[in-house]
């Protein structure tokens, strides 16, 4: 298919950082280092900084970063673990492949974890709160927080899609005990493949997460444990420190493309729209996706393609009504009805603005305006 506006489009990227990224990545294997090397230290250290973190763990996904923390805190049967059912599977999977039970709460009207609901989730046995920051917007940490507190729980954010995205002036994935982001090709910092990292202030922590990474290697010759392979590359760290230094703007690309689609489509009374970059004095919302709902969403979706618009369904089945996972006892009603309704357009940092108003556009012509 021919798309006129790519739901990503990676081809138009690498057209604009060819020539930035090649220098970069020809200096890299040109010096060999390939594994560990100081490209991989420089980068964690400029994303710690960036989120005003003390520490960043790069791994090898966010997946693999949930995995490591799951072992470092010895999560296992009998923790519960509190998290939400309209999420990547990520999410929980590496808590549950530890023996942990998963809690799922249903979400509110911003698509995020609804917590007002957490006071009557959360038990002695709920070993850590998840919240999920998703599509760039930060859950209400304080009501998390207080929550895991009333039982002494952990808070661990899954900012897989939220880097950069603030909360009362405060970075998320600085709430908890500590976060995990992705850097999958399509996130806000997208590496050229797989690529992760666990930010926390806990410095032992951190040290830990670094031999869990390496086979447990706390010296050349020396293991403190038992451990796991999951460093992140480090030519992938080069690029992605390359890319680090330009996310500042484009968050603001991507906030001024929730404008446009904000502006363009706030009177169309049959969709429900994300909150507007300008919206939320609380929050600056960093727009990895731009997710707006419909019950007429499949003719829409149906509709936007036949005008050449790539859109995506995050995520049509939600955790609990997936048959092979064994969670079909949650009842959730706003989270089975988002699934059913919820279309992300496209938004991404190379997306021109007329782009952006043609997609607006269609979706106002699909319903008469
Ligand atoms: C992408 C994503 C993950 C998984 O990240 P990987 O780097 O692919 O392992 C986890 N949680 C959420 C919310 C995500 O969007």
């Amino acid at each position: 298919m021919d798309w006129r506006v790519r739901f990503v489009d990676y081809p138009e990227q690498w057209r604009r950082q060819r020539d930035g990224l090649l220098p970069v990545i020809e200096e890299t294997i040109a010096r060999g280092d390939l594994m560990l090397r100081r490209q991989l230290a420089d980068f964690e250290q400029h994303l710690a900084a960036f989120n005003g973190s003390a520490r960043a763990v790069g791994v090898s996904n966010c997946t693999d970063g949930l995995r490591l923390l799951a072992h470092a805190l010895d999560v296992g049967p009998g923790d519960e673990i509190v998290s939400v059912a309209h999420t990547f599977v990520a999410t929980i999977s590496p808590f549950v492949l530890r023996g942990a039970t998963p809690v799922l709460v249903d979400i509110g009207d911003d698509h995020l974890m609804d917590t007002g609901l957490l006071a009557d989730a959360v038990t002695e046995r709920t070993r850590a709160v998840v919240p999920v920051h998703l599509n760039g917007r930060t859950v209400d940490m304080t009501a998390v927080q207080r929550a895991a507190d009333a039982v002494g729980a952990l808070v661990i954010e899954d900012a897989a899609q939220a880097l950069g995205a603030t909360l009362d002036g405060r970075t998320s994935g600085t709430f908890g005990l500590a976060s995990t982001y992705s850097f999958y090709p399509a996130k806000m910092l997208g590496a050229l493949g797989d690529a992760g990292a666990v930010l926390t202030d806990d410095q032992a922590l951190a040290d830990r997460l670094l031999a869990l990474r390496d086979h447990g290697r706390v010296a050349k010759a020396e293991l403190d444990g038992w451990g796991y392979n999951c460093r992140l590359d480090n030519l992938q760290a080069a690029i992605l420190d390359w890319r680090l230094a330009r996310l500042p703007q484009w968050i603001e690309r991507r906030r001024e493309l929730a404008r446009i689609y904000t502006e363009r489509l706030r009177d169309v009374p049959e969709i429900r729209i994300p909150v507007g970059p300008d919206d939320d004095p609380r929050r600056r919302d960093v727009y990895q996706n731009y997710p707006i709902t419909t019950p007429d969403r499949d003719r829409l979706a149906e509709h936007l393609r036949a005008d050449g618009i790539e859109t995506l369904i995050s995520w049509p089945i939600p955790l609990h009504r997936q048959k092979g996972l064994g969670l079909e006892h949650f009842r959730l009603p706003r989270t089975e009805r988002l699934c059913d309704e919820v279309l992300s357009l496209p938004m991404h940092v190379e997306l021109a603005d007329d782009q952006a108003e043609y997609v607006a556009d269609s979706v106002r012509r699909f319903f008469g305006r």
